[in-house]
């Protein structure tokens, strides 16, 4: 039975099928190989999948504490204070959240009213968008634009209005792979504390970060502590994406704001798992180190690749995706392209345009990921040769 009005509600109108969800079912039709959607072919240590097994037999199966165990509380704030001598109370301080995206979603409904404005660096991770919809908040985007995929001052504070909330900040940065600089950060910190803004920071890829890029937390700029919502997960750091284990550092009347939301979105984060996170986060530098190193070499591998294939590359400094143009390929729609590079190439990409208001901006520009074996890249790479121009 329909009531006789459209589903879904006006608030998630348009937001239908993600452009991931289309593209890994075409993949699996296909059978092409999907570098798509950003998830690890292997599993992360060994140790930390003996832990949550260990935590399921040592009977950590009901509900745990709404906020978040207190071992993985305290390894996430000795964690902010290993790496960024960033110092969060664990009781008042630090949320568990099942994955980023809770965390996200919770800080949105939590800290904008209806009518609020959202500020963000376009192209976003698509939950924002839906996040801030959720919410009945509106979101006002500032364009990232290539090779550097850096902004203008000038067009950050005309984002800004008198109903701006909150401003939303992803680095290091999907899907451009960019890692935002000091000065860059510095720029974002002023006007969030010119127009008394809260910052959300989506720091998710933290770990991953190539060459000489290292990740700075807006939370650690002059006065920025006491205004931004700090947000991470353990999915990408320890290639567990599937365990949904995400976090929030704040001060604590923030704190207290996001977990008014999450313990009505969740409840509670999955119980065993949080005892594993607890154990990965207190893996030694050199885990972390390793990580990137290996992504990096990854990294160098696809993009070589791409290169050779004819596409123009942006090498990424950050996170597991890079991004390329079509247009020296002859095509220009990113959109169609993906479409139809299953078919073509046994290859699936995710097209840009999506991460975008502007569609214009982001058209010839498609994403692929490298968070997979060298051998599954290097038979996407030698599918990809396929499309080089004939001479
Ligand atoms: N933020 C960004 C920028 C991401 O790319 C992703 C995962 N693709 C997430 C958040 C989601 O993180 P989680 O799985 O921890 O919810």
């Amino acid at each position: 039975m329909t009531t006789g009005r459209p589903f879904p509600s006006r608030r998630l109108h348009g937001f239908g099928t993600t452009i991931f969800a289309e593209m890994s079912a075409l993949a699996v039709q296909t059978g092409a190989i999907n570098l798509g959607q950003g998830y690890p072919d292997t599993d992360g240590p060994r140790e930390v999948a003996d832990a949550a097994v260990a935590a399921i037999r040592a009977g950590h199966n009901q509900y745990p504490p709404g906020i978040g165990i207190p071992e993985l509380r305290h390894a996430i704030a000795r964690h902010q204070a290993r790496w960024y001598d960033l110092h969060y109370e664990p009781d008042s301080e630090i949320l568990v959240t099942t994955g980023a995206t809770e965390a996200i979603a919770a800080s949105l409904l939590s800290l904008c009213d209806e009518g609020d404005e959202v500020v963000m660096f376009e192209p976003y991770f698509d939950a924002y968008a839906a996040g801030v919809a959720m919410a009945g908040a509106r979101r006002r985007v500032v364009t990232l634009r290539p090779p550097d995929y850096t902004f203008e001052p000038r067009a950050l504070a005309e984002a800004i209005s008198p109903e701006t909330r909150v401003l939303l900040l992803n680095s290091p940065h999907n899907p451009t792979g960019k890692v935002f600089s000091r000065a860059e950060l510095e720029i974002v910190a002023e006007c969030c504390r010119e127009h008394d803004l809260v910052a959300v920071t989506d720091e998710v890829y933290e770990h991953l970060t190539f060459d000489d890029a290292a990740h700075v937390p807006l939370a650690t700029l002059p006065g920025m502590r006491e205004r931004t919502v700090t947000i991470s997960s353990a999915g990408k750091t320890f290639s567990f994406t599937g365990w949904k284990i995400g976090w929030a550092c704040a001060r604590p009347a923030l704190c207290a704001a996001v977990r008014t939301a999450k313990q009505f979105l969740t409840y509670v984060s999955g119980a065993p798992f949080q005892y594993a996170i607890a154990h990965a986060l207190a893996l030694p530098d050199a885990y972390f180190r390793e990580v990137a190193v290996d992504l990096q070499a990854r990294r160098d591998r696809l993009v070589a690749g791409l290169d050779r294939a004819g596409f123009r590359v942006y090498p990424p400094k950050g996170t597991y995706f890079v991004t390329a143009d079509i247009r020296p390929l002859g095509a220009d729609d990113g959109l169609a392209f993906c479409r139809s590079l299953p078919e073509r190439c046994g290859v699936v990409a995710v097209p840009n345009a999506v991460f975008y208001d502007d569609a214009d901006a982001g058209r010839s520009l498609v994403r692929f990921t490298f968070c997979k074996r060298p051998e599954v890249l290097d038979e996407a790479i030698e599918r990809l040769l396929a499309l080089r121009p004939s001479r």
